[in-house]
């Protein structure tokens, strides 16, 4: 079954209004229908239409100005207009599809000529569709870790300092956890590259479970190393939830072919103290805090957090 998009029928005279009505809503379409341009425009701001069929002469806004205010004033999608008018010159065509119109109609209408042309529309109006969920996709999968489904390092670049900076100007608290599995190279020495990819899934998986999904994100650092971001918490909080991963972690099992993983993982926490007031932090002071903790992490015999906070 082809798609039937919702149509506006702006069209003053109240015959025509409802022979094009009934007509469409006969052929199973979703019908609105105003008096003029003007209220046709008015209707965009509570539903979408993307396909508008337009009298040329009506009062407050005629169907030439309606295409252009559609053109310019319209940006949710796609919209399929057609004029429909008395008017049968070849100028009037031209002007209406100079003014934004895809295609024209004379009335009196011919019933399967419509239809038929709707068809053209839906047509056009689905390849606008698909054409538009492929650049979605394209955009989710640009920011997107393909092993892991956390987000990259092309997100985190764009997003973390921007993250930042609004936390150091409106005086709001930010935290960051670095976070590294011990010893991962044995994982995969022991029980291969692919188990070791599953130790990374599961891991990303246990991430999200404990942070809150809406407001705070994972991305993947680099191999087996993740940087967990924390707006709205401050330095004490993350501490406090580091520490909960870590034994979190530890405490999973990872199953793989029969074969049951174990694994631990270092974390670097940093992030304002609540009592911090005057702040200023670049993007890079802060990775470079959470790197070194991590670091401190390792040398201290792995497994477990360290933290420093961000100096005011
Ligand atoms: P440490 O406790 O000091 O962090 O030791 P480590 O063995 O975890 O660290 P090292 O940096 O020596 O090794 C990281 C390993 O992670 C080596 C690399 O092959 C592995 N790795 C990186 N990316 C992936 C991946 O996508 N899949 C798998 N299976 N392994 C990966
Ligand atoms: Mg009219
Ligand atoms: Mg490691
Ligand atoms: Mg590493």
């Amino acid at each position: 079954m082809e798609n039937l998009f919702p149509i506006l029928i702006a069209e003053d005279d109240p015959v025509s209004r409802m022979l094009l009505e009934k007509t469409l809503v006969k052929a199973g379409y979703e019908v609105a229908s105003v008096t003029n341009g003007l209220e046709a425009l008015e209707s965009f701001s509570e539903k979408f239409f993307p396909i508008v069929l337009t009298d040329w002469m009506m009062p407050e806004m005629d169907g030439l100005q309606l295409c252009r205010a559609i053109r310019k004033n319209i940006s949710t999608g796609y919209v399929f207009i057609f004029i429909l008018t008395g008017k049968d010159s070849i100028d009037n065509m031209v002007a209406g599809l100079e003014a934004g119109a895809d295609d024209y109609l004379t009335k009196p209408f011919k019933r399967a000529e419509l239809i038929a042309r709707l068809k053209t529309a839906t047509r056009v109006l689905e390849l606008e569709k698909s054409l538009k969920d492929a650049n979605e996709e394209i955009t989710i999968l640009a920011i997107t870790d393909a092993l892991t489904g956390c987000y990259n390092r092309t997100f985190m670049d764009e997003h973390l300092p921007k993250e930042i900076k609004r936390a150091v100007r409106y005086n709001h608290p930010i935290s960051l956890i670095m976070l590294d599995i011990d010893h991962f190279k044995q994982i995969n020495d022991t029980y291969g590259h692919q188990a070791g990819d599953e130790v990374l899934k599961e891991l990303v998986k246990s991430i999200n479970r404990s942070i809150r999904c809406d407001v705070d994100w994972v991305t993947r650092y680099g191999g087996e190393e993740f940087l967990v971001v924390f707006p709205e918490t401050d330095f004490e909080r993350a501490e406090l939830l580091a520490e909960r991963l870590r034994r979190d972690i530890s405490q999973n099992t990872i199953r793989f072919k029969e074969k049951e993983i174990r694994i631990t993982a270092s974390l670097g926490v940093t992030g304002f103290t609540s009592s911090d007031t005057l702040r200023e932090v670049s993007y890079e002071a802060m990775i470079s805090l959470a790197d070194k903790s991590l670091y401190q992490a390792k040398e201290e015999g792995r497994n477990r957090v360290v933290g420093r906070a961000v100096e005011s």
